[in-house]
């Protein structure tokens, strides 16, 4: 172990959740990102895990962005003893306070599935934690603004800058002082380049040492006007066909881009005037977030908001707020389009929504993101003929549909391009947060350019230094 600064990986490295950096330098502690393992029950299981160092001896937390892959242990951090800061973007807080406490309640959900019917080894089972423990972030977060420096630790500072992921998503550059200053940047998650609502990623200019990022870096994505052209064919088809169509969707992030999309295709008369309803009390909360914060609305969003406000996701748009509006949903006839959450079809209100109209062959189900393997997503996607819902089978007669190039992570070349912004290379560069064949293809393209860079290893500590 070197006596200087370091930066130990103690989650995704080799995988995409469970984001924490730990950053040691002259005496002090800085975690960046305190993320949920989430997906493979292995990884799962590494959430109940203590963390390998001590939480009361941290100085500060800062965060990336709000996605629960990047903040979900933080209440854990906290019953483990931590009492420090937790930085972030002003809209980062505001989506931490809503996301934290839902992400507290399925947790809750879990455990009370599992103790009434049987099936955790510890009885009676606990939730990983309550909305209790959530709550106890909520005193600690502390918002920066983009742009400017600002104090994390004795001898180190930090600041923002957008990367256009979701709202409030920042990349972070740290600058340890002492004898020789390092300046450490670590990328978040990077957005994409000119798409609706957030303003583009900015480049970070210099720095010693970069943690970047790697989720899609064997992937380059669809051209977005490609995605917008089948958006507008399947609600074509969708609404000539004279049923709902129905879209799984992310509560944060992919639903009011969703919004944006349809209310753009409107305005050019490229498919019909429809009655938009957004089915989803988190995707409501957030919708209304997303007007809040024009820090990090781009020029049409500014327009939109200035036009239009709080209805910037366009006049025809419902909010749908309790169970009972929700099911007289249900009666409702005639082309409409229902956003609702999971994204994945794996729980909330889109669950009633499928058994009520899967049967029926004039609906139409629109997958509009990552679908993972053993999800009703994934096996609508792959042409399943039924579906268990409730324990019931529920026959498979809608249309489904799929789009694939609305993500709100860069693709290969854009995480090129965001890596372009650096007037020359950093000494190391060390990928994070990409599966092992992602992590592997940027690799190379990076190093084809001159650079020193490789795959961060779960668990290793690397020296932070400014000369090699
Ligand atoms: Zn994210």
């Amino acid at each position: 172990m070197t006596r200087g600064p370091t930066v130990q990986f103690l989650g995704a490295a080799g995988t995409v959740t469970g984001s924490a950096h730990l950053v040691r330098a002259g005496g002090h502690t800085v975690l960046l990102d305190c993320g949920l393992f989430q997906g493979l029950k292995e990884l799962r299981l590494r959430n109940w895990r203590e963390f390998p160092f001590d939480p009361a001896g941290i100085d500060a937390v800062v965060l990336s962005h709000a996605h629960v892959d990047h903040t979900g242990r933080l209440p854990l951090l906290i019953r483990q003893g931590f009492r420090g800061p937790v930085y972030c973007t002003a809209a980062t807080r505001g989506l931490v306070e809503i996301m934290l406490p839902d992400a507290a309640h399925l947790q809750e959900e879990e455990a009370e599935r599992a103790n009434r019917r049987g099936y955790s080894k510890h009885h009676p089972a606990l939730p990983l934690y309550t909305i209790g423990d959530a709550e106890a972030v909520m005193p600690l977060l502390a918002p920066r603004p983009y742009g400017t420096t600002f104090p994390v630790a004795s001898g180190v500072h930090a600041r923002f800058r957008r990367v256009g992921h979701i709202l409030g998503a920042a990349s972070i550059e740290l600058e340890l002082g002492g004898g020789s200053p390092v300046r450490v940047a670590f990328s978040g998650d990077l957005g994409r380049y000119q798409r609706p609502i957030l303003r583009d990623p900015e480049p970070v200019p210099a720095a010693d040492v970069l943690l970047c990022e790697s989720t899609y870096g064997d992937r380059v994505h669809a051209a977005a006007a490609d995605a917008e052209e089948d958006l507008a064919r399947i609600v074509r088809d969708g609404a000539a066909r004279g049923g709902a169509i129905l879209v799984p969707a992310f509560a944060l992030g992919r639903t009011q881009e969703l919004l944006w999309l349809l209310q753009d295709l409107e305005n050019a008369k490229r498919v019909p005037s429809l009655p938009v309803y957004v089915d989803s009390p988190l995707a409501i909360e957030v919708t209304d977030l997303y007007g809040r914060h024009p820090e990090d609305h781009d020029t049409e969003m500014r327009e939109r908001m200035r036009d239009n406000g709080n209805d910037w996701h366009g006049k025809r748009v419902r909010l749908v707020h309790s169970p009972a509006e929700s099911k007289a949903l249900n009666r409702v006839r005639g082309p409409i389009v229902i956003i609702s959450a999971s994204g994945m079809a794996t729980g909330g209100r889109i669950l009633h929504h499928l058994t009520q109209r899967l049967p029926d062959p004039n609906t139409t189900v629109v997958l509009v993101g990552f679908q993972a393997a053993g999800t009703r997503g994934r096996a609508l996607k792959e042409g399943a003929m039924a579906l268990r819902i409730f324990g019931q089978q529920v026959p498979v007669r809608a249309a489904v549909e799929s789009i694939d190039a609305l993500s709100a992570h860069a693709g290969q070349d854009e995480i090129l391009r965001w890596l372009d912004g650096f007037e020359r290379p950093p000494r190391a560069t060390y990928l994070v947060h990409g599966e092992p064949p992602a992590a592997q293809a940027l690799e190379r393209l990076v190093r084809a350019r001159g650079w020193t860079v490789r795959a961060a290893q779960d668990g290793e500590t690397v020296a932070l230094t400014a000369e090699a």
